[in-house]
């Protein structure tokens, strides 16, 4: 950058650099020491700080600073008040004002140089080192203009002081030889003392050379480590992406052969083979812990690629809790815990999914009913706080370490395993509730007072502002014990006679030719007619010639979707009643509007209940008479 100060300037124009303020203002000192010592009138325009320190140095050397600023030839401004008032805008935007700053410095450097009791005018100034400091050094070039001005228009020495911590970065130094460009002399910071032999000054610049050659090699390798930090952290985001995606494949994959198994299991319930009940039971256990084990994983791809969406309403907690002890009530029979709760069935209305919400309740009773010994205690309290609904789950069990609390809610984190091994997860319980309570826009988090003296999991929840219509509590009979047979638990075979000869054509579609052979199977037993198709072009053959009044279609087929198919079912019918039922491994709620669109009338998730499947089945239009 070439150098801009003006030939004609009768002003010598410094700028002086420094990094301590103590040796800046011994400088300074000296500087208006020396004209003081010439009889020259002296302007200091510095911060409060500084006038302060400038002082000390000049009184110290000796100056009567009282009696010159009495005569007129010590005139001190401050600087940061001084630049406030004729500055346009903000400091770190705004600009001088040239009138103001004419009026001002002006008015005091004129009369001054007019004035014959003095030899000369000498000035120190640091607004522009304000300016600089807030990073706005179009303005600090600005106000050095302004000085360079009022130097062509008077003789005076002027002296400007910028701190080198205004230029700390790399990127700063075009302003910075800006800066250097607008002044006529450059004296450097203390690092470099000017005062020193030329034998020694050159030692200086040699080592300072080393200095900035050795920060510039330092910068130059901490960048190549960031780009490779950068580089490693895409990689395993990619990895973990990836990680994602085959966790999301593998629950479907595994979630497939489930449907079949159960489905099987419900077909020899329907026969009533007495034989093989225990063994059938212990199957049902198994492949229903696997589905829930299955679940969890497909939970938390969902809340890893953000699919989760909330359907929330207004709800009373209760009820939330009722479903969520509802589904953890076999667990606590089989440990023969004590369930106490203490949930007020009023006052505590909430926005929340009354699907999720009560699996993260859940997942906090089945972890306390895990965790906790036989016959141990789990108590269940729920109250309102100011504007939060706070629950806490707390049991009597085998407790948290302390080290270990921090680390429980991420995924696939387990502690210590469980009593029975046989119960336990894949450390994605408290992962998801930490997930779906968050999406509640609340918090939840543990406490232990260490190994063998249980835990307290702690859940707050936004109340709801709103006194609305209430969504009706859902409370379910329960037994004795405060437990309920699940509908498609023991007990539940269901009664074959009522379906028998019904007569009624269901046609199946599934590529997947177990679960096609065993649903076929159960609507069969079920007293349907029904026949089974593997592809979209196999169902419209079978359909042109069976009429079926209900299909159930698999959405994921070959070729041609379940969704297209639908539409050419529906066509063929040539308006005959046809109940469309979309079977498949996605329950999500876009999936469900996705079917209605497609002109299904029901959506049924894999593996289907027998209970749900006699719903879908019952109470079919009348056949078409001809
Ligand atoms: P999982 O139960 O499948 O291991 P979770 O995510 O539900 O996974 O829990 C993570 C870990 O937190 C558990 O393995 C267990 O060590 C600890 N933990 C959770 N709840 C409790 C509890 N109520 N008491 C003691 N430890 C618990």
């Amino acid at each position: 950058m070439s150098r801009t100060v003006k030939s004609a300037s009768h002003t010598d124009h410094v700028v002086q650099f420094y990094e301590d303020d103590g040796f800046l203002c011994q400088e300074v000192g000296r500087f208006l020491g020396a004209g003081l010592g010439r009889n020259e009138a002296t302007l200091v325009i510095a911060t409060d700080k500084h006038l302060r320190g400038i002082a000390t140095a000049m009184e110290t050397a000796g100056f009567d600073l009282d009696g010159a600023r009495a005569s007129g030839q010590l005139v001190e401004l401050d600087a940061e008040e001084f630049l406030h008032r004729f500055t346009e805008g903000s400091l770190r935007h705004g600009m001088p004002d040239p009138d103001q700053f004419d009026r001002v410095v002006g008015g005091v450097v004129r009369p001054a140089c007019a004035d014959g009791r003095f030899s000369g005018v000498r000035a120190y100034g640091e607004m522009v080192d304000l300016f600089a400091e807030r990073g706005n050094v179009a303005a600090a070039a600005k106000l050095e203009g302004l000085w360079n001005q009022l130097g062509r228009e008077h003789r005076f020495q002027l002296l400007c002081g910028y701190s080198m911590g205004n230029f700390r970065r790399s990127e700063d130094f075009e302003a910075f030889q800006h800066i250097c460009s607008v002044h006529e002399h450059v004296r450097p910071a203390e690092t470099y003392d000017e005062r020193s032999s030329h034998a020694d000054q050159r030692r200086r610049i040699a080592e300072l050379q080393q200095r900035a050659y050795a920060l510039e090699a330092e910068v130059a390798e901490r960048r190549k480590l960031e780009r490779t930090i950068v580089e490693e952290q895409e990689r395993l985001l990619e990895a973990n992406r990836r990680k994602d995606e085959f966790i999301a494949l593998l629950s479907h994959e595994l979630r497939n052969p489930l449907a079949p198994i159960l489905t099987s299991l419900d077909i020899m319930d329907v026969r009533g083979d007495s034989s093989s009940r225990r063994e059938r039971e212990i199957i049902r256990r198994q492949a229903r812990h696997l589905a829930t084990l299955v679940e969890d994983l497909l939970d938390l791809s969902r809340v890893a690629s953000g699919k989760v969406s909330l359907q929330k309403q207004l709800v009373e907690f209760a009820s939330i809790a009722d479903t969520a002890i509802e589904m953890t009530s076999p667990l606590f029979q089989e440990r023969h815990h004590t369930l106490e709760l203490s949930i007020p069935t009023e006052g505590l209305l909430l926005e929340a999914d009354p699907v999720r919400l009560p699996q993260v309740v859940g997942n906090l009773l089945t972890n306390a009913a895990k965790y906790t010994p036989v016959r141990g205690r789990v108590a269940v309290r729920a109250e309102r706080r100011g504007s939060e609904i706070v629950v806490t789950v707390e049991d009597n069990g085998i407790g948290i370490p302390r080290d270990a609390i921090a680390d429980i809610f991420a995924p696939f984190v387990q502690g210590r395993q469980s009593i029975d091994r046989a119960g336990g997860g894949l450390g994605l319980g408290l992962t998801l509730v930490r997930s779906i309570t968050q999406l509640h826009g609340g918090t939840v988090t543990a406490e232990s007072d260490g190994p063998g003296k249980g835990s307290r999991f702690v859940l707050r929840l936004p109340a709801a502002r709103a006194a609305a219509p209430v969504t009706r509590r859902i409370v379910r009979a329960r037994d004795g014990n405060g437990t309920r047979a699940h509908a498609n638990g023991k007990g539940a075979l269901p009664d074959r006679r009522r379906h028998a000869s019904s007569g009624r054509r269901v046609l199946v579609v599934d590529d997947n030719r177990d679960a096609a052979l065993a649903l076929t199977h159960l609507i069969g037993q079920l007293g349907f007619d029904v026949r089974t198709a593997h592809d979209g072009a196999e169902a419209m053959a079978v359909s042109a010639t069976f009429g079926p009044e209900v299909a159930l279609v698999d959405i994921g087929l070959p070729s041609m979707d379940g969704y297209a198919l639908a539409t050419r079912l529906r066509g063929m019918r040539d308006g005959a009643p046809l109940r469309l039922i979309a079977i498949t491994g996605y329950g999500q709620a876009t999936d469900r509007a996705k079917s209605m669109l497609a002109g299904f009338d029901a959506h049924a998730v894999k593996p289907v209940d027998l209970e749900v499947l006699r719903g879908l089945l019952a109470n079919l239009p009348k056949p078409a008479l001809g």
